[in-house]
């Protein structure tokens, strides 16, 4: 029997990966590892697994210590394809099955399409500029970054949803720190403010901070906001090696919407961009723009909504 493995610890992105699997399976069978409850197994169902193996995962090993287990709970059911999800530890995760597997790994994988026994697999490279189309055949490995696929809750499917409880770690977490983390998820919000490089000032993006409130939005950055000069933090940066938003409306400033920013935003409905430079990139990927410093305009913004509100 050979079939498609589904692999997160995180169930959105599963779900969202279910979604493709579904799609590619045919008659072979779908198994999703996840993390949590029995209703979690049991979504996992509905969004189009046939089988499930909850992984019990003490607080203190990492997620990629799993591999052995997943590698034995699926002996008997032989991958023609692996979609892990393509957060931090997960790409890790994906390196060691596929190293085990000795099957090719397609990391940020935009695009599958099935072709007979072969997978055709479609990536960006050089930062944006490039895609590289790929085929294998034989057991496939693909990372999928979070947002890839919209996930769909299918009504009265059934299937087995089984614990497993992985052992034998060789890998021990000693000590986590946490790090001051933005309370709104931007690849979920409805409208985000997008702040860039044009801001002047840590303090000059109060004024993006009060047009995201006014809208009822969330703050986006582009890198070098957050990781140059670190005004924002890091899960605010939107981009080809930062978040994918697909908001209603991305109304930046100060961005010059550069291809890995663009990356990011491109399936936003409406982009609307505040920027003083009328040859800057992002005036040709706007839907609207406002020529302009962004010292006058915000304010003028802001000015307007609230009085609309
Ligand atoms: C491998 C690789 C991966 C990358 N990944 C990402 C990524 O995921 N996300 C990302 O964002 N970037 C990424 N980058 C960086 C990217 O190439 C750009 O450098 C970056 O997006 C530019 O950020 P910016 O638009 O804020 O700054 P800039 O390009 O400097 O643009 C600032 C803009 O503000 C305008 N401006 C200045 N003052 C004002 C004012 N007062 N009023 C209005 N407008 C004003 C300017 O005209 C300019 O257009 C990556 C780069 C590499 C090489």
């Amino acid at each position: 029997m050979s079939g498609i493995w589904v692999i997160s610890e995180t169930p959105k992105i599963a779900w969202e990966m279910l979604a493709k699997a579904r799609e590619l399976a045919g008659n072979e069978v779908v198994t999703a590892f996840v993390v949590g409850d029995y209703e979690t197994g049991m979504d996992a169902i509905s969004f189009g697994a046939d089988q499930v193996l909850l992984l019990e995962m003490p607080a203190n090993i990492p997620w990629e210590e799993c591999r052995d287990v997943i590698l034995k709970a699926g002996e008997t059911n032989k991958p023609s394809l692996i979609m892990v999800a393509a957060t931090r530890r997960g790409k890790d995760l994906a390196a060691q099955l596929a190293a085990l597997l000795d099957a090719p790994c397609v990391s940020e994988c935009k695009s599958i399409i099935k072709d007979g026994e072969n997978f055709l697999t479609e990536r960006i490279v050089y930062g944006g500029l490039a895609v590289k189309k790929m085929v294998s055949n034989g057991c496939l490995v693909a990372t999928i970054p979070p947002g890839t696929y919209h996930p769909e809750k299918i009504e009265g499917r059934s299937g087995d949803v089984k614990q497993l409880k992985p052992q034998g770690f060789k890998m021990v977490v000693r000590e986590r720190r946490p790090k001051p983390a933005t309370s709104v998820n931007i690849s979920d919000a409805n409208i985000v403010v997008g702040v860039g490089r044009g801001f002047g000032s840590k303090e000059e993006i109060q004024m993006a901070e009060r047009l995201a409130d006014i809208l009822d939005g969330a703050i986006g950055c582009t890198r070098p906001v957050a990781e140059d000069l670190r005004w924002l933090p890091e899960e605010c940066y939107i981009g080809l090696s930062g978040q994918v938003v697909r908001p209603a409306l991305y109304l930046c400033a100060g961005v010059s919407g550069q291809v890995q920013h663009v990356y990011g935003i491109r399936d936003a409905k409406t982009i609307v961009a505040v920027e003083k430079n009328e040859n800057a990139p992002i005036i040709r990927i706007a839907d609207y723009y406002i020529l302009g410093d962004l010292k006058e305009v915000l304010p003028a913004l802001i000015g307007a909504f609230a009085k609309a509100k």
